[in-house]
Parts: C-alpha cells; structure tokens; sequence
C-alpha cells in the first residue's frame, strides 16, 4: 500500500475549507492507503498561542479526525510534538534549504504582513518542517489544499538535492487535490481563502458551530450588488457558495447551478446554510460522544503516537548514518 501523510494545525477549531479541502479528501481515500494524519501542535507555535488553548485544541483536532471517519485502528492518526524525529529532521533539512527558496514562499509573506509583530524564524522555515514531516514516513501522496501546493513543491526538491547527494533516501511526494472546493474561500472576504486564524469569526464556519451559527455566518457572508445567480469567477461570493453547495451535497457544478436557477440570493444562502448544517451533522454527533470517552482518545494518542514514532526513527537513523553523524 502506498503512504499518505497529511496534517492539520491546532491554530483554531478546523474550518469548513479544512474540511472540504483536506478532511473530507482523507476520509476518501483512508482505507486504500497506509495513512498517517498528524496534529501537526510544533506547526502552531509560529504564531503567537495561548498554551491552554492549544491543548484543548489539539485534542479537540485528533477526536475531529476520528469523528469525520478517519480510523485509528487502520491510520495512525496522532500528535506531531510526541514524534521528537520531526524536530530532528528538521534541523537537518535546514541545512539542505535556501534562504532564496524561503523567500519566495507566498504564505510566509501573507503570515508575515499579518503577524507583524512576530515575524518569528519559525514562521520562515515553517515549509521545512513540513518538509520533514512527509519525508519521515516515505510519503508517496501528500493530500492537501491548493495553498499548500508551494510547500509541496519546496518538499519535492529538497528531497531531490538530499538524495542526488546521498543517493535514494527519500521517496518523492506527490501531491493530491481534491476535485470540487478544493479551495474555499473566506465568507467576509471572498478573494480570500477561509482561514481558521482569521480574527473576523464570521469569515470562516467552524466544524463545530451550532446550526443556527451556521445559518446565521451564511446569511452574512458577502456576495455583490447583483442578483443573478451565476457560477463566475468575477462573482467571487456566489462562486464560494455554490461550491460549498456542490462539496456539501455531492451534487455536480452544473446541477447545482440549475438548482438555483430563478432563485435570488436568500434562498442560496439558506439552502447553502441547509446543506453545510445536514452535511456536519453526523460528524457533530460523532465528535461528542468521543470527547466524551477520554479514555479511548489517551489510548490512540499513546499507540497511534508509539507507531508514528517508529517509522519516523527509521528513515531518521538512515539519515543520520548518510550524513556522518558518528553512531
Ligand atoms: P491557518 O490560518 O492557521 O494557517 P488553515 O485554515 O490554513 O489555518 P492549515 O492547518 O494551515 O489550516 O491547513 C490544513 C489543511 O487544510 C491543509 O491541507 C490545507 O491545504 C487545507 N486548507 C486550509 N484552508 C483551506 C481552504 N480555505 N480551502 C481548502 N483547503 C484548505
Ligand atoms: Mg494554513
């Protein structure tokens, strides 16, 4: 079987554009693959964090994973921060990355501009520790949404330089984009991908928002001056929401357009609203009962985190033989 790898950071309760762009993808293809899902916590300290929150939401991710359909029997589904090889790797592909090749990194810039305050050098060699956190497990497929594509990228080669001078130690990772949203855009501002950092809580809708929450963000959410009904790129707002209508229901581009068809922009949003409540549903409830039960999420931390570490540590000790390090 091949191996996916993919992660998502505790920055905030995962927003609908992590689930309709990497989530929902993931519990797609989790049983033809040997999965890994990470909370990738080391990935969240790059900006400034309350340490409580992080912790209870870094929990709250991992049971989120479970509740979407991930299996822990079957994936290893645990915390980036109890694999200490991620730092270790890390460190060392640090030293095979360009400070030219950072600088062109698009995230790093917008993250930049926002956190001025902070512009930490984690923050700049964040592509790194992504970088080593496919390379660890001999990632073949990396699923992940269209903002990570350049990260990706940056994997692809830093792999490549590392293995053209100490031969095949790394599988080369290839990405996979989901087909229908596979980027979602802000509700306040759809020129913007949904973020769930972003301060403006209306802007994104959060896997665990009550219904009437969800239907009172989606009335809110910024269209144009127009009327019409149409599926184009210079209509930004519907756009948005006539793909999380298709992403939501399963229903074709085109079907969904023909739904609405003569319909005006309050009962899109409300049957948007519908679908994205009716959609999560399952997952809300699942997602209760597992908080709940806290025995059985210590349990996949503690073993799901043993065989991460495992396979990390192999690719990690042929690393560290390749460059010299004295053993
Ligand atoms: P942050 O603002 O803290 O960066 P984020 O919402 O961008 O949060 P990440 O943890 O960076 O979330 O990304 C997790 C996964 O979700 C990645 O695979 C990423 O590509 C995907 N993703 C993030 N935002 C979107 C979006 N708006 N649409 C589709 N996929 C997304
Ligand atoms: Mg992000």
């Amino acid at each position: 079987k091949k191996v996916i790898f993919s992660g998502m950071q505790a920055t905030g309760i995962i927003t609908l554009g992590n689930y309709i762009g990497a989530l929902k993808n993931w519990v797609s293809l989790h049983e033809q693959y040997n999965c890994l899902f990470s909370v990738v916590d080391m990935h969240s300290i790059t900006v400034r964090h309350n340490p409580a929150e992080l912790r209870k939401r870094s929990r709250d991710l991992l049971t989120l994973y479970i509740a979407a359909g991930l299996d822990p029997e079957k994936n290893i589904i645990y915390y980036q921060s109890h694999v200490p090889a991620h730092a270790e790797l890390a460190w060392i592909l640090n030293c095979y990355t360009y400070m030219g090749e950072l600088n062109r990194m698009t995230q790093y810039k917008e993250k930049s501009q926002k956190h001025e305050d902070n512009i930490n050098a984690g923050l700049f060699t964040y592509p790194i520790l992504m970088a080593a956190d496919i390379l660890l497990y001999q990632t073949d497929v990396v699923p992940v949404g269209n903002d990570q594509k350049q990260h990706l990228e940056l994997a692809r080669d830093i792999a490549t330089r590392f293995n053209n001078i100490y031969g095949d130690v790394f599988k080369i990772p290839e990405p996979y984009f989901g087909k229908v949203g596979a980027r979602v855009m802000s509700l306040q501002d759809p020129t913007k991908k949904m973020s769930k950092s972003d301060e403006n809580t209306n802007a994104f809708i959060s896997l665990l928002d009550e219904p009437d929450v969800i239907m009172k963000k989606v009335k809110r959410a910024v269209t144009d001056s127009d009327r019409e009904i149409r599926y184009s790129e210079d209509k930004a707002g519907v756009k948005n929401l006539i793909d999380i209508y298709s992403a939501m229901t399963g229903m074709g581009i085109e079907s969904a357009v023909a739904n609405f068809e003569g319909k005006g922009y309050g009962d899109l949003k409300k049957e948007v609203g519908e679908a994205i409540v009716e959609g999560l549903r399952p997952l809300q409830t699942r997602f209760k009962e597992l908080s709940a039960d806290k025995e059985y999420i210590n349990q996949v931390i503690k073993n799901n985190g043993e065989k991460a570490s495992y396979l990390a540590n192999k690719t990690l000790r042929k690393v560290k033989k390749k460059i010299g390090y004295p053993e």
